[in-house]
């Protein structure tokens, strides 16, 4: 007999998690690798956050809470939504969990029965096609190439679209590419999904603060709230306030579902840490400058990273709205030879190439669903970005 559930076959790990192995791995061997792999802000946590964590625990908030989250953080999102998104919740329709994450496959637990479609745009964050995989149901795949700024179209959602489909996933601003829809782009995709009333969306606007120079975040609901009783928007304190390690996500919807997601989630975690729910409170309801100081620092990094990298011949990279990821183009390098003589074929041996030879880590476009690119992360030092792409130019300049 087999130990595992044939559920795991359609699964594999998370691509970012393997890579963050790798550079831990490497390090741990004495080498002295430059990471580009990282997706959470290299900043601590806040002090008056954390200082809010300190006094949940010496205030005894150490016990369960309710599962969809304490009335207190319920409320700060609730007023988070009105205040920058334009956005009306009841506190009731809010669920928190142990990150953004857990809401999403706790979303998909909900929904999905086996055979049922979920429309995932590439390039996508690694975990959406896996976590629908994981419930039965077809993640449908639809490229988003780079000659339309890596965003689905109003076509080719609409052409996508079966009987089957069940939700559609948005991410903007996006993880890998860093593409940020604009009111436009939105109203066009929210006229597709107003002629298919049974196709659910899920916006995942986590990064949403990290928007650079021009471009502005907008809510899908802000420009199409006749969507708002078929939508689950998913955000959380990760990103924003550097709070990676205390997991702390949440969702608003309409109520069956979101009570659904609470219903899982009191028979899987009970609910998401105490203290963490009361640091979230803090920071939602706190000054906003650090979030504010952070984007401005990931600005300027991004426009170190996409400078530096665009002087190097072989790669090709637009220069991202959001997020704080850059990804580039490495076709121009396929069918190069290594100084070794291996020819390179892939994204994937490029990736192998640059941790082998340039010492730097990056993540291959393949692992989210766009060959023929590389996410290289610039929530890292400035210093760490000159090295790291000083060290790929020098790396690319040695192929034949
Ligand atoms: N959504 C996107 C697009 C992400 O990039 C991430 C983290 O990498 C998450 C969701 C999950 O964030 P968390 O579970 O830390 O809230």
């Amino acid at each position: 007999t087999q130990l595992l559930a044939h559920r795991l076959d359609a699964i594999k790990p998370s691509a970012s998690m393997a890579a963050k192995q790798r550079v831990d791995s490497l390090r741990a061997a004495g080498r002295p690798v430059v990471d580009f792999t990282i997706g959470e802000p290299d900043f601590a946590t806040p002090p008056h956050i954390v200082q809010a964590g300190i006094e949940a625990l010496l205030g005894g908030q150490t016990r369960y809470t309710a599962s969809a989250g304490t009335p207190a953080l319920r409320q700060a999102i609730a007023a988070k939504f009105d205040r920058e998104n334009g956005l009306a919740y009841a506190p009731e329709q809010i669920v928190v969990g142990s990150g953004a994450k857990q809401i999403i496959f706790e979303a998909l637990a909900a929904t999905l029965n086996p055979g049922d479609e979920v429309i995932v745009p590439a390039p996508y964050w690694v975990s959406y096609p896996d976590m629908v995989a994981l419930h039965g149901a077809v993640p449908v795949v639809v490229r988003c190439g780079e000659e339309q700024g890596f965003k689905l179209t109003s076509e080719a959602l609409e052409q996508a679209i079966t009987p089957r489909t069940r939700w559609l996933i948005l991410n903007s601003p996006n993880n890998p590419s860093g593409a940020v829809y604009s009111r436009e782009e939105l109203e066009a995709l929210a006229a597709v999904l107003a002629r298919h009333p049974h196709v659910w969306l899920l916006t995942d606007e986590i990064y949403e603060h990290f928007v650079f120079g021009e471009a502005r975040h907008v809510s899908i609901l802000a420009v199409a709230p006749e969507l708002q009783d078929r939508t689950l928007i998913v955000n959380g304190m990760s990103k924003a306030y550097a709070m990676t390690g205390w997991r702390i996500g949440y969702g608003a919807g309409p109520l069956p579902l979101v009570r659904a997601i609470a219903l899982l989630l009191s028979q899987s975690t009970s609910c998401a840490s105490s203290v963490a729910q009361a640091a979230a409170s803090t920071a939602l309801q706190g000054d906003q400058t650090c979030v504010n100081i952070a984007s401005e620092v990931f600005e300027q990094r991004r426009d170190r990273m996409v400078g530096l990298l665009r002087q190097v011949p072989g790669l090709r990279c637009l220069s991202p709205d959001g997020a704080f990821y850059v990804f580039p183009s490495v076709e121009g390098l396929l069918g190069t030879r290594t100084p070794q003589g291996k020819m390179l074929a892939s994204d994937l041996d490029v990736m192998m190439y640059l941790l082998d030879e340039a010492q730097v880590a990056t993540i291959d476009g393949s692992s989210y669903g766009m060959p023929g690119y590389l996410r290289m992360s610039f929530a890292t030092s400035t210093e760490q970005i000159g090295a790291g792409c000083a060290a790929i130019a020098r790396a690319i300049g040695l192929l034949q």
